[in-house]
C-alpha cells in the first residue's frame, strides 16, 4: 500500500478505537484466516461472581478406613469429615485470600457478601493454572481444578457430578479439598462455582467472522465442559475449543496454527495471553487489557468490544470507510 493508504487506514482505525502498531501490521491483518479468542475477559466480561457453594459429603467408597482412624479420634478433623456450606466457604475463601487470580477474588468477595469471616492462612502457595494450596487453621486446604486434587492424590469422584452440572451451565467449578493435620490423605469437601457473563457482542463478532470464511477458535485454561458451553453460547463450533491450556502453553497452541500454514490472529486481554499474542501472526489486545498484553500485541482495541476485531479486518481490507 502507498504511504497515503496506510495513513488513511491508521486514521480510520484510530477513529474506531482500533490502534495498529505500524503500517506493516495494517497490511498483515487482511490475510488473517483464523481467529483464536481467549475466553475470560475477551468473549466474556471477566467479571466473576460466586454463584454456588456446595458441600459434598464423606467419600463414597469407604475404602480408606485407616486414614480416618489415623487422623485421631474425638476431633472434627478426621478424613471423613463433612462440612456445611458456610464452613466450606470460610475455608476456601481463607485459602484464596492472598491470591490475585480473578477466580480467587470472586470467592473472597462472595464470602464477604455472605458475611463469612475469613482467617489468614499460615501458608499459601499459588499453583499456576491449577489453583491454590494453603494452611488454614489445622489443615491444608486446596482450591482448584481436578488436576490440583489429583496431583495431591485426592479423589474428586464424590464431587464430580456436582461439578459437571455446574460446568454444563458454563460456570467454572472449583474443587475444595481438606487435608487434616496429621492425616496422610485428604478428601474433597465441596465445590464452588463462579459465573462470568458473555459480552453482548461476542456472538455477532463470531457470526460475522464466520460469514467472512474465517475459522474461529476459543482457547482457555478453563475446563473443557465450561469452555464448550461458552463456545456454544457465542456460536463457536465445540470442536474448535482448546481447553485446559496451561498459561505457558497458549503460545505453543498458537504456533501450531502457524505450522498448519494458517495466518492466525490471537485476541486476548490477560498477562497469560501475552506470549500467545506475540507468537500469533497478528496479536490483538482487547479493551481494558493489561499493559503486558498491549505491549505484546500488534493491534490494540480501545473498547471492550469483540466486534472491533471485525472492524480491524475491514479496515485492513480497505472495506471500512470513514465514519462521521
Ligand atoms: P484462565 O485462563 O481460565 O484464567 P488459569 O490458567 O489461570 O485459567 O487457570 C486454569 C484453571 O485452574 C481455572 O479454570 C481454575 O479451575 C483453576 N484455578 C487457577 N487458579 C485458581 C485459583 N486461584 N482458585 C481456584 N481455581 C484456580
Ligand atoms: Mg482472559
Amino acid at each position: 500500500a502507498t504511504p497515503a493508504a496506510t495513513m488513511v487506514g491508521t486514521t480510520i482505525g484510530a477513529q474506531n478505537g482500533v490502534l495498529f502498531k505500524g503500517g506493516d501490521v495494517l497490511e498483515r491483518v487482511r490475510d488473517v484466516d483464523t481467529v483464536v479468542f481467549d475466553k475470560t475477559g475477551t468473549l466474556t466480561k471477566g467479571e466473576m461472581e460466586l454463584t454456588d457453594v456446595v458441600a459434598v459429603g464423606a467419600r463414597s467408597d469407604g475404602g480408606d478406613a485407616d486414614a480416618a482412624t489415623a487422623a485421631d479420634g474425638g476431633q472434627l478433623e478426621h478424613a471423613d469429615e463433612s462440612l456445611d456450606d458456610a464452613e466450606l466457604l470460610r475455608l476456601a475463601a481463607s485459602a484464596e485470600r492472598d491470591s490475585e487470580h480473578p477466580l480467587a477474588r470472586a470467592i473472597v468477595e462472595g464470602a464477604e457478601e455472605r458475611s463469612v469471616d475469613l482467617v489468614s492462612p499460615d501458608s499459601f502457595e499459588n499453583v499456576p493454572g491449577h489453583g491454590v494450596r494453603a494452611t488454614v487453621e489445622d489443615r491444608e486446604v486446596l482450591v482448584g481444578n481436578r488436576k490440583l486434587l489429583a496431583d495431591a492424590g485426592i479423589d474428586v469422584a464424590p464431587a464430580e457430578e456436582t461439578a459437571e452440572r455446574l460446568e454444563s451451565e458454563g460456570k467454572t467449578a472449583m474443587f475444595v479439598a481438606s487435608v487434616p493435620a496429621g492425616a496422610n490423605d485428604g478428601q474433597v469437601v465441596g465445590v464452588l462455582a463462579n459465573a462470568d457473563t458473555v459480552k453482548e457482542t461476542s456472538k455477532e463478532a463470531v457470526r460475522t467472522l464466520r460469514e467472512r470464511g474465517t475459522d474461529v477458535w476459543l482457547i482457555t485454561g478453563d475446563n473443557e465442559r465450561t469452555a464448550r458451553a461458552v463456545a456454544e453460547t457465542v456460536g463457536i463450533d465445540p470442536e474448535h475449543v482448546h481447553a485446559e491450556v496451561l498459561p505457558g502453553d497458549k503460545a505453543d497452541a498458537i504456533t501450531e496454527f502457524q505450522s498448519d500454514g494458517r495466518e492466525a490472529m490471537m485476541v486476548g486481554d490477560g498477562v497469560n495471553d501475552a506470549p500467545a499474542l506475540a507468537a500469533a501472526y497478528v496479536g490483538v489486545a482487547i479493551g481494558s487489557g493489561t499493559d503486558v498484553a498491549i505491549e505484546a500485541a500488534d493491534v490494540t482495541l480501545m473498547r471492550d468490544d469483540p466486534v472491533d476485531v471485525v472492524r480491524a479486518i475491514r479496515i485492513s481490507e480497505g472495506t471500512l470507510s470513514k465514519i462521521k
